[in-house]
């Protein structure tokens, strides 16, 4: 089935008989300038330049499937398409009219487009493989490869930037506030992030920073907003202490549990990974710290940022996985996986995230190239582009790679893509 998107790739690229163009009208068209591609509200291209009827006009180009699309989409109630030229369109089924009433200038490519194109377009789309160029993608120049690693690279860190600045905006425009509750979400490694995201919006960062000089009245009001200290397991007595505190620290700022005990996820989880370490991991590292924020974005070597994460925990979690449960093994630290996942899931995003806010684009270069320094992620989708033999040597390249699988290649984008594009041509 034809898409909008086969459609701009045509118009792009001229990819069409434009000898001898005439519009619906019968004038005379010539495209001197294609216009540059819209990827925001608006018309499709702009600041095209268009010669019909031996006059030359400069504007923006729309692109429908049906030129009736132009009045579906009520384009010509909108000033957004008032400066639109011409109305390039698969199928003309309706004369449409601009806002004062003459008619668009439309052209019709569905005769002109190259039968060989459409073909192979057809065919390329039709694939019944997840990776719709699979069994093409080692015949793509890896030149094109590197290209667009980096294009969906720079979307990934785009749309983090995005999302911090959402996070900036609920947290009353205050820095250290977004990086607190970025870093909770990120603690929460997946499964248990939404429990934590909501501790981290109930339990305010001015809370825990006046009583900076006691680990265990943090954790008493970390695991108390956590509901963990609703039910006591037997015997045990650190718990039942945190309970106590928590009774007199949450009547001081009016805490409350917002989190059910159930709703912490331990099933098919490593002990190190438990939600009840991750907290105390988490007390520890928000309690030593009075500014997290501008330590996390402006260090200036590895050793610095590693030191900020190497978090010592209160005795207790030293031997215990859960309460009520203590093990002869010593709980295993913070360790470097952990690590590189919060520099890749919170330094990063939230260097983007400032970098765009303060205009500065040397923060969006530093997060690149501590990406550079770190690890590739593992999981399945790399195991993909693994088979598929694109290189992926560092955690750049695997957060390009998952951003290029998840916006371009399951929506099937492939003509946003290098390697359609080149195999395509
Ligand atoms: S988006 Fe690119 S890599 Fe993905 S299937 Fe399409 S052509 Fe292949």
């Amino acid at each position: 089935m034809m898409q909008e998107a086969f459609l701009h790739h045509v118009w792009q690229f001229q990819k069409f008989n434009s000898l001898s163009l005439l519009s619906t009208q019968a004038e005379p068209i010539q495209v001197l300038k294609v216009g540059y591609h819209n990827a925001h509200a608006g018309a499709d291209f702009l600041e095209a330049h268009i010669q019909i009827d031996d006059v030359e006009w400069i504007g923006s180009v729309e692109i429908h499937l049906k030129s009736s699309d132009w009045e579906q989409h009520t384009h010509q109630h909108d000033q957004a398409y008032g400066n639109v030229i011409l109305h390039v369109v698969w199928e003309n089924d309706r004369e449409v009219h601009r806002h004062d009433g003459t008619i668009m200038p439309t052209l019709v490519v569905k005769d002109l487009v190259d039968t060989h194109l459409l073909q192979s377009y057809a065919d390329f789309m039709a694939k019944p493989t997840q990776i719709l160029c699979q069994g093409q993608f080692e015949e793509v120049p890896y030149i094109r490869k590197l290209g667009m690693l980096d294009k969906a690279l720079l979307l990934r860190l785009e749309k983090k930037a995005h999302y911090i600045m959402e996070i900036f905006a609920k947290c009353n425009q205050d820095w250290e506030e977004v990086a607190y509750r970025l870093l909770a979400k990120n603690f929460g490694f997946v499964v248990n992030a939404e429990p934590f995201v909501r501790l981290a919006e109930n339990l305010p960062l001015k809370c825990i920073h006046k009583h900076r000089d006691s680990l265990f009245q943090i954790e008493a009001m970390v695991f108390g907003v956590a509901g963990l200290l609703e039910v006591i397991e037997e015997n045990d007595e650190y718990q039942q202490k945190l309970k106590q505190e928590f009774k007199f620290l949450s009547a001081k700022y009016q805490l409350k549990p917002v989190v059910e005990k159930h709703e912490w996820k331990f099933l098919r989880m490593r002990p190190a990974n438990f939600p009840t370490v991750r907290l105390a991991q988490w007390a520890a590292l928000i309690g030593r710290n009075a500014n997290l924020f501008s330590l996390m974005i402006y260090f200036n070597d590895t050793q610095t940022i590693e030191s900020l994460f190497n978090i010592s925990t209160s005795s207790y979690w030293g031997n215990h996985y859960r309460f009520g449960k203590s093990t002869e093994t010593k709980v295993k630290s913070f360790g470097k996986s952990s690590l590189e996942n919060i520099l890749i899931n919170t330094v990063v995003p939230l260097m983007a995230g400032y970098g765009r806010y303060k205009n500065e684009p040397m923060l969006v270069d530093k997060a690149i190239a501590m990406l550079e320094e770190i690890h590739p992620e593992k999981n399945h989708i790399l195991d993909i582009w693994q088979e598929l033999r694109l290189p992926i040597k560092n955690a750049a390249d695997s957060q390009g790679a998952l951003e290029w699988m998840k916006s371009f290649c399951q929506t099937k984008r492939c003509l946003s893509c290098e390697v359609g594009l080149f195999l395509l041509r």
